[in-house]
C-alpha cells in the first residue's frame, strides 16, 4: 500500500568489500524494536519494488541503516548498490517482525549466530540496553566466506570491552588469523564453537537465535536437537528463534 511507505534519503552508501555495502538513510521512522526489519521500495525498470532488510541501526537513532549483499543478477540488491547519497527511496512504516528481545523467553545466556549480512538485527539489538540486563552472557557468532566479509569491527570491538560478550568470528573459505574455519552446523557439532566461547550450548541455560540462510538454519537447528535444544514458541516455549532471509 503506498501510504505505508516513506521516501527515504540516502546519506551514505558504504563499500565493505566486493558486493557487501551498508545503506545509511534520512528518514523519520515510526518506533520499533531492535531486530525488526522494514521493506525497501525502489524503481526498477519503471516498476516498483520491495523486499525485506532488517534494521541495523538502534531504536534511538533517527536514521535508518541497512546491511546488505549483492546478490548475482538479484534486481533489488543491484538496485541498492546502485545508490548514491541524496538519491530518494522508500522504506515500509512501521518496522516489523518477531525476532526481538520481547519474544525470547528468560534464561542465562544469549547465543547469537549470523550468516553473512544476518548479522544486521543484531548489532540493533546489541545497541540496546535491555540485552545486556537481561542475560549473563552474550555470544555473537558471524559466520562468512571470506574475512574482510567480517564487517562492523569497530562497533564489534566496542561491545567487546565488555566481559559479558564474546565475539566468534568464522570464515569458510580461507585461512584467518583468530576466526575459527568451517560452517555453525559442523562447528557446534564438534564443540569448537563452545571452546572458543567458553560457554556451554545446554537447554538449562541457553537461548539461541539464528539468523541468515535456511541451509545454516535448518542445519543448525538439527545438530542443536541433537543437545535437546528445539524451536522455541510462544505457546511452546524453546530454545531457538529464527529469521530467515532465503
Ligand atoms: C525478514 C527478512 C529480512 C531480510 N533482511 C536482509 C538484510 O538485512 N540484508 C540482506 O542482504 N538481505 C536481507 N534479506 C533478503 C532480501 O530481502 C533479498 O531477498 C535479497 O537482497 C536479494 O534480493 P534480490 O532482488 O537482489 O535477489 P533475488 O532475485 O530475490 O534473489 C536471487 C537468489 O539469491 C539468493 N539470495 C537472496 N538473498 C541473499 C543474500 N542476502 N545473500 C546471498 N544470497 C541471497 C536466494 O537464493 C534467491 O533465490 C531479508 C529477507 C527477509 C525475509
Amino acid at each position: 500500500m503506498a501510504s505505508a511507505f516513506l521516501a527515504a534519503r540516502v546519506i551514505e552508501n558504504k563499500q565493505w568489500a566486493e558486493n557487501l555495502f551498508s545503506v545509511r538513510l534520512e528518514v523519520e521512522l515510526q518506533p520499533f524494536k531492535a531486530g525488526q526489519f522494514v521493506r525497501v521500495q525502489l524503481q526498477i525498470d519503471g516498476e516498483a519494488m520491495a523486499k525485506p532488510y532488517s534494521l541495523v541501526n538502534s531504536p534511538e537513532q533517527d536514521i535508518a541503516e541497512v546491511f546488505y549483499n549483492i546478490v548475482p543478477d538479484g534486481p533489488m540488491s543491484n538496485g541498492l548498490a546502485a545508490l548514491k547519497p541524496n538519491d530518494t527511496i522508500e522504506i515500509s512504516q512501521p518496522a516489523a517482525g518477531f525476532f526481538v528481545l520481547d519474544e525470547l523467553p528468560d534464561t542465562k545466556n544469549l547465543w547469537m549466530f549470523a550468516t553473512g549480512t544476518g548479522l544486521g538485527p543484531y548489532l540493533s539489538i546489541l545497541q540496546q540496553n535491555e540485552v545486556w540486563d537481561k542475560f549473563d552472557k552474550l555470544v555473537l557468532v558471524h559466520a562468512v566466506s571470506y574475512a574482510n566479509n567480517l564487517a562492523y569491527q569497530e562497533m564489534i570491538s566496542g561491545f567487546s570491552e565488555s566481559s559479558q560478550f564474546c565475539y566468534v568470528p568464522i570464515v569458510s573459505r580461507e585461512d584467518s588469523t583468530g576466526a575459527l574455519k568451517g560452517r555453525i552446523p559442523a562447528l557446534i557439532s564438534d564443540g569448537q564453537l563452545e571452546a572458543a566461547a567458553n560457554l556451554k550450548i545446554e537447554p538449562e541455560t541457553t537461548h539461541i537465535m539464528l539468523c541468515g540462510n535456511q541451509n545454516m538454519i535448518a542445519d543448525a537447528r538439527s545438530v542443536l536437537a541433537e543437545k535437546g535444544l528445539r524451536k522455541h514458541l510462544r505457546r511452546k516455549p524453546g530454545h531457538i528463534t529464527t529469521e530467515q532471509y532465503f
